[in-house]
């Protein structure tokens, strides 16, 4: 393994990961570990004190029914029975003296403590001591009791045989730590590369994006889990991101489309004027000519322009008190005109005046483009209302027409930058009046709907907050 590779290995999360589950598991198995450690030599400790004291009962029982003779020989005998090596008895004056014990060869070193048998005096309750004879490896647990008027019993019993208890209890807890660990690392590993090979899927799908192909998506397992959710977001935000560049390219094929031809135009008549005629009126009509065209263009552009900053919140609509029943009037009277000439009856419904707040120059415009669209694809016979109603502080302005309407399939793209209907193509227009009729729109904050069947004609709503209580 390179240092390179070693470095990320040690920094990938799925090693933090197994690191922590072990880590976190060793510690728990040490706390359980440590707690039955406890539990186990308190009960141990309990049940040897517990048979001290029935036997300091059983001496003062002798002592009671059959004399301080008596009790000197069942020490013997005890000692005897129980070993020698294993317990010892000494009977004691109140001062601490000894009168009479068992076999004491093994128990020199255990004297006899003078505090321990203040305290007995003073509590009148047994007292226990753990005492560590030097010479000898395991402890040994004493207890003082009174077992008669001015007789002390002491007795002591080793502790060896807990003592390899608790050892063993150590040995199997060393051994089995080790292979706790070792698995708690294995599972943890397996878990965490589980855990992790969702996110490798989605950082290998980012690495193909950023390579080019833009059609690549991140699996979903269909497990619903974070990861899931988060493949889910990525593919959302790719399709998005697809969608957005798609446009963007067909906007700029399109562009260059949309100026190619009138340039194109200008060039063919100038060479065309420059290799036939030579009369002054001629050069002024090839003139006149590209400036016509010329302006098509820069209205063209101006257009793009304007979509684009008012999508983008750069041009803001100005926020004037204006009358918006007043707008559609003027607006209905200036394509009055065209739609006579088309043989197109244009009617209003207005109420007398209808205040809002707003940019009286880009309304015009957006009252402008529905109405030269309603009447543009309106054939002659037919008929385009324009209306306006009013409430809760929303205007609601409709244009309807009974022209050749819009089928389903383009009825949800009419509003995309320089999208024109197949049907559309032999009549004269950019694609950009819907688009910047939605900006406008949602410029103040309000939004345009379009509704229409094939053949039955279209209706175009525009909302728009009034602004006024
Ligand atoms: P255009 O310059 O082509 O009119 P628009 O953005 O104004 O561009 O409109 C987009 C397309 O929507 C048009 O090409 C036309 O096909 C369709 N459209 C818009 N208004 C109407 C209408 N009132 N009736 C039928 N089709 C319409």
């Amino acid at each position: 393994m390179s240092s390179g590779m070693a470095g990320r290995f040690w920094n990938s999360l799925t090693f933090r990961l197994t690191l922590w589950y072990t880590g976190l598991f060793t510690l728990s198995a040490c706390i359980a570990f440590l707690l039955f450690y406890l539990f186990l030599t308190a009960v141990i400790r309990e049940r040897l004190d517990r048979d001290l004291a029935g036997q300091a009962g059983q001496f003062a029982a002798v002592l009671r029914e059959q004399g301080i003779r008596a009790v000197e020989e069942f020490a013997l005998i005890e000692a005897q029975a129980a070993g020698e090596k294993k317990v010892f008895y000494r009977l004691l004056y109140p001062t601490g003296e000894a009168f009479s014990s068992s076999n004491l060869a093994f128990w020199r070193q255990i004297g006899i403590s003078k505090t321990a048998i203040a305290r007995l005096l003073a509590e009148g309750k047994p007292v226990f001591a753990t005492v560590s004879p030097p010479n000898r490896p395991e402890q040994v647990r004493v207890l003082y009791a009174l077992i008669g008027p001015a007789v002390i019993l002491q007795t002591g019993q080793s502790l060896e045989e807990d003592s390899r208890l608790i050892a063993a209890f150590r040995r199997v807890f060393a051994v089995t730590m080790v292979l706790l660990i070792a698995l708690a690392a294995g599972v943890g590993w397996f878990m965490a590369r589980r855990a992790v090979s969702g996110v490798e899927a989605i950082a290998r799908t980012a690495r193909g994006i950023s390579g080019g192909n833009l059609a690549r998506r991140v699996p979903v397992t269909g497990r619903g889990d974070e990861i899931d959710g988060l493949a889910a977001t990525l593919n959302a935000m790719l399709d998005r991101i697809e969608k957005l560049v798609t446009e963007v390219r067909e906007m700029g094929d399109n562009i260059a489309h949309d100026l190619k031809s009138p340039l194109t135009r200008i060039r063919g008549a100038a060479e065309v004027t420059l290799l036939t005629a030579r009369s002054a009126a001629e050069y002024e009509a090839m003139a006149a000519g590209a400036i016509e065209e010329c302006d098509r263009l820069l209205g063209l552009i101006d257009t793009m322009l304007m979509i684009s900053r008012t999508e983008a919140g750069v041009e803001k609509p100005a926020r004037e008190r204006i009358d918006l029943a007043a707008l559609l009037r003027e607006a209905g009277e200036l394509f009055a005109a065209a739609a006579e000439d088309r043989g197109v009856t244009l009617e209003t419904r207005l109420p007398e005046a209808l205040a809002m707040d707003g940019d009286p120059r880009m309304l015009r415009r957006l009252l402008a483009n529905l109405l030269d669209n309603a009447v543009k694809y309106t054939p002659a016979g037919g008929r385009v209302s324009v209306g306006l109603t009013a409430r809760e502080g929303v205007a609601e302005v409709t244009v309807a027409d009974t022209g050749s309407g819009i089928g389903a399939a383009d009825l949800p793209r009419i509003f995309e930058r320089f999208y024109r209907c197949d049907q559309s193509r032999s009549v004269a227009g950019t694609g950009l009046g819907l688009s910047l009729a939605r900006a406008i729109a949602r410029a103040h904050g309000g939004e345009i709907a379009a509704a229409s069947r094939p053949g039955a004609g279209s209706r175009f709503t525009v909302t728009l907050p009034t602004g006024v209580g």
